[in-house]
């Protein structure tokens, strides 16, 4: 597990708090994507943008990034690490940011962590 650290979505204050349980990027992520998001994310895949993003409304050019049938995010990969880290958008990188996340990020941190005790 210790590879996986800052290896998903994951703010830089948060730091050592973070036990990379993945499940920020778990679970249908609604991740709200910024053109330059969509830009580097392009760049670094090589792919389309349709490739990897969600409409957010008809007729507005405003998307998500796309999640895969499970829940997954698109680009989270088998290991639970993500798959564009460096690349990964805005609303990834300063995970948690608001009050709502914070309060879900905390209550996932210590279910991973009672998880993990259980463990031999
Ligand atoms: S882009 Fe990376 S950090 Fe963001 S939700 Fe997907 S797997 Fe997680």
């Amino acid at each position: 597990m210790v590879h996986r650290i800052h290896q998903v979505m994951g703010n830089a204050a948060l730091g050592e708090m973070c036990e990379t349980c993945a499940e920020c990027c778990r679970h249908y992520p609604f991740v709200e994507l910024s053109q330059d998001d969509i830009h580097a994310l392009g760049k670094v895949t090589g792919l389309r943008f349709d490739a990897f993003t969600n409409p957010k409304r008809k007729r507005v050019e405003e998307y998500f990034l796309k999640f895969k049938e499970n829940g997954d995010c698109f680009f989270l990969d088998d290991n639970y690490s993500c798959g564009v880290y460096e690349a990964r958008p805005g609303v990834c990188r300063d995970y948690p940011s608001t009050p709502s996340q914070n309060k879900v990020c905390s209550a996932n941190r210590r279910q991973f962590q009672s998880d993990d005790s259980g463990l031999a």
